[in-house]
């Protein structure tokens, strides 16, 4: 299998990082991406190397949909700054970042408002905490945040998934799981506590599109595909999924080219009237030596794609034992 890394720098901070790395493989289906966060240690990048091994030499599902209806994302910026997102965005939905460290309600009150200003009365605006609230914290931030200007959902307010759970019962607007399935050992707790109403999928850390279509299948909610802010060879993997779900009454979080400073296609998954296309995507040969790391990074991304691979070999084996 053909293997290529890759370092891309970023238009502006997120996650603590400035560049985004990975390594691009082509198998028989065709290209996938391989990138798990660097602070990853070699467990925890295996079910990233699934999902990448998955859509290189499997085919994807038969898509129901061409076209997926996607979401701008908002940092925890000023408000004129959000503003100027959404209206570029060109979307009809908007996901606002809150419950930023070092910044309060006022700020997040301030920024949800100029984003509906923008998307106007028809637009959809959802945030996400990323599990930065406690109960009580996010109790009175939602429903403050809900009568200033009317969300489609909160995503991930409180860490825990009881507190999801308990937010649920005391809050009218819907609650949204992402690390509670992605970073949990039973992504199946969210439904059995009845802790959400909406499932976000991403399809690196949950194995892969298959697995996600199952997982989709399994936990009995509405889904919304997000992206772990790939290249647009991983997000066609998201675009995969998600054309492939069998209900999509959510806009999906795969716009997120914006974070990135260059792409490895000829023609990057931008969207158009909110909407982005399902599909196979091929690599652009100078695209690819336009974001060739140095020799030090490429040795780093073959070695860790070796010590995933051998992790992932030996699993298999044990497992094909019992
Ligand atoms: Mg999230």
């Amino acid at each position: 299998m053909r293997t290529v890394p890759f370092s891309i720098p970023m238009p502006m901070r997120f996650r603590g990082i400035e560049r985004r790395e990975g390594v691009l493989l082509e198998g028989s289906a065709g290209w996938a991406e391989f990138s798990p966060f660097l602070d990853y240690d070699t467990a925890e990048c295996l079910p990233w190397l699934r999902a990448a091994l998955d859509s290189a030499s499997r085919p994807w599902p038969e898509p129901r949909r061409e076209q997926v209806p996607v979401n701008c994302t908002v940092p925890a910026v000023d408000p004129d700054v959000a503003r100027d997102i959404v209206e570029r965005s060109g979307c009809r939905t908007a996901k606002v970042k809150v419950a930023e460290p070092g910044q309060d309600l006022t700020h997040d009150l301030a920024r949800v408002a100029a984003v509906r200003e923008a998307i106007g009365p028809d637009g959809h605006v959802r945030v996400d905490a990323n599990g930065g609230w406690t109960l009580e914290e996010a109790e009175r931030a939602v429903t403050a945040l809900d009568a200033a200007v009317g969300l489609e959902y909160v995503e991930q307010p409180c860490a825990a998934v009881e507190d999801l759970a308990a937010l649920r019962r005391r809050v009218a607007v819907k609650v949204a799981a992402d690390e509670s399935i992605r970073r949990a050992d039973d992504p199946y707790r969210v439904r059995d506590l009845e802790a959400a109403d909406i499932a976000v999928l991403k399809v690196q850390p949950l194995g892969g599109v298959h697995a996600c279509l199952r997982i989709a299948e399994q936990i009995e909610l509405p889904v919304v595909v997000s992206s772990a802010v790939e290249t647009s060879i991983g997000l066609a993997a998201g675009l995969a999924l998600a054309a492939a779900l069998p209900d999509l009454p959510h806009a999906c979080g795969l716009a997120t080219t914006s974070l990135l400073d260059a792409d490895v296609v000829a023609r990057p998954l931008v969207p158009v009237g909110g909407l982005l296309p399902a599909g196979r995507l091929a690599i652009d040969p100078d695209a690819l030596a336009g974001v060739a790391p140095p020799p030090a990074t490429v040795e780093r991304w073959h070695h860790r794609l070796a010590e995933v691979t051998a992790m992932l070999e030996q699993e298999e084996t044990r497992d094909a034992r019992r």
